[in-house]
């Protein structure tokens, strides 16, 4: 059986990539991850993403680049990661979560990222332009 995808996206914007903090489930209330979720039948990976940032943050963005690898998010499920770019609109924390940080590359040990989000971080650290 195929692993179950979730996806989120890697926001960058004048060298700071955007943090969303968790305020459910409670097990992951108060950390941090890169906004996405789960692929629904029938949905490509990147359509996924482009409607979980709209839900979750309101925003029109489009996916860029896959980030290479994919993280377990335990049993049967595996997290993977676009870069993406803004096409319109603010993010707001409408879904999911209580509070956004557009985190600079040397601020992004300051938040409490959700474990397999770290691994995922550091590949994305490496493959954007940061100034
Ligand atoms: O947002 P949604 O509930 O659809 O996310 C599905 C699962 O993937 C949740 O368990 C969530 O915590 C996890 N996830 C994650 N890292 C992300 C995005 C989602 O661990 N960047």
């Amino acid at each position: 059986m195929n692993a179950r995808v979730v996806v989120a996206g890697a926001l960058c914007e004048r060298g700071r990539l955007l943090a969303a903090r968790r305020s459910a489930p409670p097990e992951f209330a108060g950390r941090w991850e890169l906004p996405g979720g789960k692929v629904e039948p029938g949905e490509s990976p990147e359509g996924a993403l482009v409607r979980e940032l709209r839900e979750e943050l309101g925003v029109v963005a489009e996916p860029v680049e896959r980030i290479p690898g994919e993280w377990p998010l335990g049993p049967g499920c595996v997290l993977q990661v676009w870069t993406a770019r803004l096409i319109s609109g603010q993010p707001r924390p409408l879904e999911d979560h209580d509070e956004l940080r557009w985190l600079a590359v040397g601020e992004l040990d300051a938040v409490d990222w959700l474990p397999q989000d770290r691994p995922a971080v550091r590949e994305v650290v490496r493959r954007l332009p940061w100034d």
